[in-house]
């Protein structure tokens, strides 16, 4: 019996996270981590053309030794690590697209290709889980189960026409041999103080769904708009009504927001227009607001233009993003993890964003869980937030990410409270 039960708890310790061999095998990848990420900076590309990028990651992961589907979803790569010790399957995910910025700062690694810049930070996403991977490969003997690297292409959205990002990712089987039972992704700045992390056992980013509205009118000289039918005040209407969605048909508790991002329509001062054509993009935290409200534009569209004797139509472009909203069993899990890598006070309860990311559409699949990783620094002047041509990320910070990264997965196939055994 106490044989037994020896053996049993050597193989929990076996099995338990190496939290401190993490931690120096992480910390003595700094450099390269920020030479990977520099280089990855330096030379942007733009959504799902990531092709030095693809091949790169994937040489990296050859060489430490691990199985890869290259290319997967245009320039994606899968990276699968099987640990010497048997267990589930746990992915983590990284981001690898620039977007089409025109870089300001003024530092080495400045983007070497005029208008394209990594202005979200993928280049630190990728850099960090390629230091994830090599940290598991070094430990692999004793990692009790499988680790699947998902590098993704095109999460800023895939040029028009073209499938691409977390979808194709999951259409091409990413998640499917091995099959996958969690993942783990991250994303750095927004405006998050560096080497903390914020997380949430619920909704952390917005969904998100990009829509455009055509208003039809008929053009006649500007001085008698009674003899063709004028469709810049039925858009304007419009633009008021979608705002009394938000502000009157929905509840005030459940945050939204719906935004008219540009208008076009006319040609000159005294011509009254053909049509007037309008997009927009809507944000909510619920799938079941996110339909409502949907469908509440569909009425409100058709409603207004019919009151004006014409005709509009709405429409959404693909499917959109759901909500970012975590497994709040694997937040349970994940918390005790980042608060073992960032401090009790570094690991911290996010309020959800409103921005959004294709990362939920891998819990078509697998639950899923993601946290903000900070690496907003003023003292460093590193301010700027994404998607501006000054933004950048504390480098300091990089290791921390292997090391959350790399702690979650690895607490994921031996957590903390063993599970009851077989009798
Ligand atoms: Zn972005
Ligand atoms: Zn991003």
């Amino acid at each position: 019996m106490l044989f037994a039960l020896g053996i049993l708890l050597s193989a929990a310790a076996a099995a338990t996270t190496p939290d401190a061999e993490i931690k120096t095998r992480a910390e003595a990848l700094a450099p390269s981590l920020v030479a990977v990420r520099r280089d990855l900076h330096a030379h942007p590309e733009l959504s799902n053309r990531e092709e030095r990028t693809g091949h790169l990651v994937a040489e990296r992961l050859r060489a430490l030794g691990l199985e890869v589907r290259y290319p997967v979803a245009k320039t994606g790569v899968v990276g699968v690590l099987r640990g010497g010790r048997p267990g589930g399957v746990v992915a983590l995910r990284a981001d690898m697209d620039a977007l089409p910025i025109d870089e300001q700062n003024d530092v080495p690694y400045k983007s070497l290709t005029p208008g394209v810049m990594h202005a979200c930070g993928h280049d630190g996403h990728t850099a960090m889980l390629l230091g994830a991977a090599e940290v598991l490969a070094g430990l692999k003997a004793r990692l009790p189960g499988t680790v699947v690297f998902l590098f993704q292409p095109a999460e800023e959205g895939a040029p028009d026409g073209e499938p691409g990002g977390a979808p194709l990712m999951v259409k091409e089987g990413a998640l499917d041999d091995p099959k996958v039972e969690a993942v783990f992704g991250l994303h750095v700045g927004l405006g998050v103080e560096n080497s903390r992390a914020g997380w949430s056992d619920g909704a952390l980013l917005a969904s998100s769904d990009t829509f455009t509205i055509e208003v039809a009118g008929r053009g006649v000289h500007g001085a008698t708009p009674h003899l063709g039918l004028d469709p810049i005040p039925v858009a304007a209407e419009i633009v008021l009504a979608l705002q009394a969605i938000v502000s009157r048909q929905t509840d005030t508790q459940q945050p939204k927001v719906l935004t008219i991002g540009r208008i076009q329509g006319g040609t000159r001062f005294n011509i009254i227009a053909e049509h007037v054509v309008m997009d927009g993009t809507l944000r909510t935290f619920d799938p079941a607001v996110r339909a409502d409200i949907q469908a509440r534009m569909q009425r409100t569209v058709k409603g207004v233009a019919e009151a004006n004797g014409t005709t509009a139509t709405l429409r959404f472009q693909d499917d959109g993003n759901p909500p970012t909203v975590n497994d709040a069993g694997l937040a349970r899990l994940a918390v005790p993890a980042l608060e073992r890598v960032f401090g009790k006070d570094g690991a911290y309860r996010a309020r959800p964003l409103m921005v959004a990311e294709d990362f939920p559409l891998y819990g078509q699949k697998a639950p899923t869980f993601y946290f903000l990783l900070g690496t907003r620094n003023p003292a460093k002047g590193i301010e700027s937030v994404n998607h501006t041509a000054r933004f950048d990320l504390d480098e300091a910070t990089l290791p921390l990410g292997v090391r959350a990264l790399v702690t979650l997965a690895w607490d994921f196939l031996a957590p903390a409270t063993p599970r009851p055994a077989a009798r």
